[in-house]
């Protein structure tokens, strides 16, 4: 084990749970492992891959991530590594279809694992390590739910049950559970491991009105250390604030409404060090691979802890001192209620999608996401019914996960108010307890300095000139 690490990968050691994950991997356990964002989760099946026979099959819900770890393994010089994925035209698919058993990894993104074809030509190879990654998206009490993820159980089974490895950065026990019973894993370990990241220091800033928080945002910008993420809640102020920025910073913006090749530009630009800022919807990050982010500021209340933890989770993977600061104005809360209420369909929306979907019309006016999902719940039904009966058993399920959400959401509202260490109020949500750190959190007496003249600095442009700015204008913190 310890050679493969050396020779294939080029490390010294493991890190925390690798080896003891691996272990249980290569002795033919399930595993459910739960390492924070950056903790080395690939190298989990990617080292067994190397010593188990057969083809490690890797279920990865976004097809930005897959392709960046095909290319991690193919800059180490791993050639049998393939991704199916959209991207691949008829012919490529054919091409690698016929020749599947050869790979040694095989990604594949869930909604891709529903084509029949696919699914034989996995069925008929030896598939050694079935491996979710981002594995809570399989719960409908994870954060980003995906109805695709709901039939891998099934998959696996027609793969020949083989080992599973789960691998998720935040879960609830709730989570976890949901895991091991939609996966259907019978002989099963945890790993679950600490989800602190003591080197981020949280932060909430108060501010009255939103021209306040425009302002806040950008005196943290000018005298935090870059680079640094923002999130906001639309796609909207994700362009506007980065258009507010533009001219300062190298800054640009990433959303779900940028066609794929765009978005992937700007994330390379922002793992390759040439934005010192990101505005971005919660469509970025997932994922990403890279080390220095030495600040996340979340310009509205993410509706869900996980969401907010994982976000926050970007920041200071190299383990060096990094900052998560949520900005918060009275009237923010009505912004959680407004989107899970469009995230939604209402009941007439659904009569109007059913009547669509039985006569055989494309458009049933719901999102991809809502309309996978109603088709789900709908093979569950007696679809013969008629349609407004229909229309109120599928909002029973609506109803119960809206409420879900709501819950999350009502947690952040109490948490921005806690008056309690916000680092201890947030893991205790995941069951967990703060590691040792040096700057908690604004309530444990951390304070972030504005000391520099922020608001008529100059356009920046060269490089030596940003980074003596950046080692004037650091960051001073106290602790009571
Ligand atoms: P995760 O999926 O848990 O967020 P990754 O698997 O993407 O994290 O790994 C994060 C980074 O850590 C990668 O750059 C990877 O190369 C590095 N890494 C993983 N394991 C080790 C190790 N044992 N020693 C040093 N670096 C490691
Ligand atoms: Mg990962």
């Amino acid at each position: 084990m310890f050679d493969v690490l050396k020779e294939r990968f080029g490390y010294d050691s493991f890190r925390t749970g690798q080896k003891e994950i691996i272990e249980d991997v290569l002795n033919g356990w399930d595993c459910v492992a739960m390492l924070p964002t950056g903790g080395g989760k690939s190298l989990c099946y990617q080292l067994p891959g190397y010593i188990l026979e057969g083809s490690v099959l890797i279920i990865s819900p976004l097809v930005s991530l897959m392709e960046d770890q095909v290319q991690q393994l193919r800059n180490r010089g791993e050639k049998r590594v393939v991704a199916l994925n959209r991207f691949l035209s008829y012919r490529e698919k054919q091409d690698v279809l016929r020749e599947l058993a050869s790979y040694r990894f095989i990604y594949a993104s869930p909604e891709i694992l529903q084509s029949p074809m696919l699914i034989e030509a996995l069925a008929r190879i030896r598939i050694s390590l079935f491996v979710v990654d981002e594995a809570h998206c399989i719960s409908q009490w994870g954060h980003d739910f995906r109805p695709d993820f709901l039939k891998l159980g099934l998959l696996r089974e027609m793969f020949g049950d083989p080992p599973c490895l789960a691998l998720t950065a935040t879960a609830t026990r709730q989570v976890v559970e949901d895991i091991v019973k939609t996966l259907n894993l019978k002989h099963v370990k945890h790993h679950i491991y600490p989800l602190d990241r003591p080197n981020i220091c949280l932060y909430v800033q108060y501010v009255h009105t939103v021209e306040e928080k425009i302002e806040a945002l950008k005196e943290l910008i000018a005298s935090l250390p870059k680079p640094g993420i923002v999130y906001v809640s639309s796609r909207q102020w994700a362009e506007a604030l980065a258009q507010t920025l533009h001219g300062e910073y190298r800054v640009s913006y990433y959303h779900g409404g940028m066609d794929g090749e765009q978005r992937l530009l700007i994330q390379q630009q922002f793992v390759y060090d040439q934005l010192d800022v990101i505005c971005c919807t919660n469509a970025f990050g997932m994922g990403i691979n890279k080390s220095n982010v030495r600040f996340v500021i979340h310009f509205h209340l993410p509706t869900q802890p996980e969401a907010y933890w994982q976000e926050i989770g970007r920041a200071g993977r190299d383990g060096n001192e990094s900052i998560a600061v949520l900005l918060y104005a009275p009237g923010d809360e009505q912004l959680g209620q407004a989107m899970i209420d469009i995230e939604f369909p209402t009941i007439e929306q659904i009569v109007y999608a059913l009547h669509a979907l039985r006569s055989e019309q494309k458009e049933t006016g719901l999102t991809d996401v809502q309309q996978r999902l109603l088709l789900y719940w709908l093979e569950q039904m007696d679809t013969q019914e008629d349609v407004n009966i229909l229309a109120k058993q599928l909002y029973v399920h609506i109803e119960q996960r809206k409420k879900e959400k709501m819950n999350k959401w009502i947690f952040m509202q109490q948490w921005v108010n806690e008056q309690t260490c916000r680092r201890r109020a947030m893991l205790s949500y995941f069951g967990q307890q703060p590691l040792p750190n040096e700057r908690c959190c604004d309530r444990c007496g951390a304070h972030i300095y504005v000391n520099a003249p922020t608001t008529h600095i100059q356009p920046i442009q060269l490089r030596p000139w940003r980074e003596e700015l950046r080692s004037m204008f650091a960051i001073k913190v106290e602790t009571e």
